[in-house]
């Protein structure tokens, strides 16, 4: 089997900065080792997110000029709404400026107090907006993809029988909706199986209870199940796409993942209340139906961004290239989040620094220690974004995983850029016995991790 490549040829090129490691480490000081707020221009390999940070082709930019920016009609949306509807089976489309703000509208209409979402596991944002209503999220995770080092094919896969107990604790009057997330975001970019969809799917329509997909990487998805799942090897990545949504009814999605777009998302549904419903809060926050809170520019990109992600070669080398980032970590004995999800690979801080305890954030010493070492930017998924200090107690409850996310942005970063990234979290495992911990000197009320400031303890 020859090298896998990047299916594409570079036409346009960004100069990145180079720093000394004496510069970084007074940058480092200055941001209160907090890598939110280092400047973007400081870093030399930024892993920080996937989200928004893709390469458009040249096509999506000459989509930018050919984007009709006329108010209400737009040949753009029109071009959107068709490829969306084709790939999603949906009757209404709804464009937003990102995801969270078609999870905003969704949840003002269904949720609210006494209300239930359960989710396989949801994202920050879907969570921040279910509660936001006064509704509660539950994750509904099958037990494995709480391993990190457990090996399995669909670690994000939803536990069916968990599920079907909880609607009937809950009632299935106060469950408007199940969501599943494809691909497990929050849980290491792990797929879902389209045998799960299909029993999450049964298990709601026997309470009458619609299924919703949280989409954003639903190409990965695809893919993933493609490569996996017994009977998808000969069908496309198109075909397997539309498999999936078949069983939902409806999505919400952010095109700023598999869309390849810098900004933008949508909302796509069946329910003719709903979506009246869902128009007319549009209407209110976003702007117009047929542009939502995008220009026609946005929507002609978003368009052409959908298409692209169903080529075979590029999902190939996409889940290729996380893999080989994964791979040579495993090799040289570094613990990471097993197997590697469709869009980064996550260091397990807690094998990775087993002296220093979770209340000095040991995932924010390797995010530290990678950017004074190599200029990499990543981020901490663990204590940092999820510890607390129990109000009344002041005792510290950790996070369950403490990790750090190398999430690779879509179409930027080519082999040599990750063989470098291997060779600075490799140095920084060899030194792993000098890393100490760090305290927060500052947080604010709310989403601390934004804003922390630290000092080495
Ligand atoms: C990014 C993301 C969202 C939110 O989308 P934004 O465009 O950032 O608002 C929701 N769910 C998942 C799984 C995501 O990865």
């Amino acid at each position: 089997m020859k090298t896998i490549i990047e299916p594409f040829k570079i036409k346009s090129v960004e100069p990145i900065k180079f720093t000394t490691e004496e510069e970084r480490e007074r940058i480092l000081q200055e941001a209160g080792y907090n890598l939110f707020l280092v400047k973007a221009e400081d870093v030399l390999i930024d892993l920080l997110t996937d989200s928004g940070t893709s390469a458009m082709s040249a096509k999506q930019w000459a989509g930018i000029m050919e984007g009709d920016e006329s108010y209400a009609g737009a040949r753009s949306f029109f071009r959107f709404e068709k490829i969306t509807k084709e790939l999603t089976g949906f009757k209404y489309i709804i464009p937003t400026h990102q995801g969270r703000a078609a999870e905003k509208i969704l949840f003002t209409i269904v949720g609210g107090a006494g209300k239930f979402i359960p989710n396989n596991t949801h994202f920050d944002t879907t969570r921040a907006n279910i509660e936001y209503s006064g509704a509660e999220a539950h994750d509904l995770l099958v037990p494995i993809g709480k391993d990190p080092s457990a090996r399995a094919d669909f670690k994000g896969n939803m536990d069916v029988d968990a599920l079907e107990k909880f609607i009937n604790e809950k009632g299935k009057e106060n469950i408007p909706l199940v969501m599943i997330t494809v691909t497990n975001n929050a849980g290491g970019g792990q797929p879902v199986s389209m045998e799960n969809i299909r029993a999450t799917k049964e298990v709601a329509s026997k309470y009458g209870i619609p299924l919703f997909i949280d989409a954003c990487r639903f190409a990965e998805n695809a893919y993933f199940i493609k490569k996996r799942e017994r009977g998808y090897q000969n069908k496309t990545v198109k075909e397997i796409v539309q498999e999936m949504f078949s069983y939902a009814d409806g999505c919400t999605m952010s095109a700023k993942k598999d869309a390849f777009v810098n900004m933008g998302g949508f909302l796509a549904l069946n329910d003719d209340m709903i979506a009246q419903n869902a128009r007319n809060i549009l209407i209110v926050t976003e702007g117009f139906p047929t542009y939502g809170g995008l220009a026609g520019r946005d929507l002609e990109a978003m368009a052409q961004g959908l298409e692209e992600i169903l080529d075979e070669h590029y999902l190939q080398y996409r889940l290729r290239s996380v893999e080989y980032l994964g791979e040579k970590l495993i090799e040289a004995g570094v613990p990471i989040l097993e197997p590697p999800g469709g869009h980064a690979i996550y260091l397990d801080a807690k094998r990775f620094l087993p002296n220093i305890p979770p209340e000095q954030f040991p995932g924010q010493a390797i995010v530290a220690e990678l950017f004074k070492v190599g200029g990499v930017r990543t981020v901490e998924i663990g204590s940092v974004m999820f510890g607390k200090n129990e109000k009344r107690t002041g005792k510290f409850i950790p996070s369950t995983m403490e990790l750090v996310r190398l999430a690779i942005p879509r179409r930027v970063y080519t082999q040599s850029h990750i063989d470098y990234v291997v060779e600075c979290v490799i140095e920084v495992f060899n030194n792993r016995s000098k890393l100490h911990g760090y305290k927060i000197v500052y947080e604010a009320p709310m989403l601390r991790h934004f804003t922390a400031r630290f000092l080495p303890h």
